[in-house]
């Protein structure tokens, strides 16, 4: 583990949210250890790296390209951490 992050608690990383008008897709950095599974996994392949966030081993996060995005779910359920939240908004 790298030393910058070994006294870091979870609550000290913040959630990386990307959204439109549609739908929300929340990776938790704090949960997230870059097995980069969701991006496998994803069928719109709209899973990236994210440039500038680290998560709990130092690790490079994910982020999600929402404009691709369908919000099926798909890696929320497949992430083994726990480290992805999509949702739909209501269309009012
Ligand atoms: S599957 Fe989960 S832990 Fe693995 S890279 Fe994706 S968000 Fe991170
Ligand atoms: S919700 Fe579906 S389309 Fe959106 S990033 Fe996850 S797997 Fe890809």
């Amino acid at each position: 583990m790298n030393k910058k992050n070994t006294n870091k608690k979870l609550k000290d990383f913040k959630p990386e949210t990307t959204e439109n008008e549609i739908q929300s897709h929340t990776v938790f950095a704090g949960l997230c250890k870059g097995c980069r599974i969701c991006q496998e996994v994803c069928p719109q392949k709209c899973i990236g790296i994210n440039p500038t966030v680290r998560g709990v081993y130092n690790n490079k996060i994910v982020q999600c390209d929402i404009s691709k995005c369908t919000a099926c779910q798909i890696c929320q359920r497949r992430c083994p951490e726990g480290a992805i939240r999509v949702e739909k908004k209501k269309i009012k």
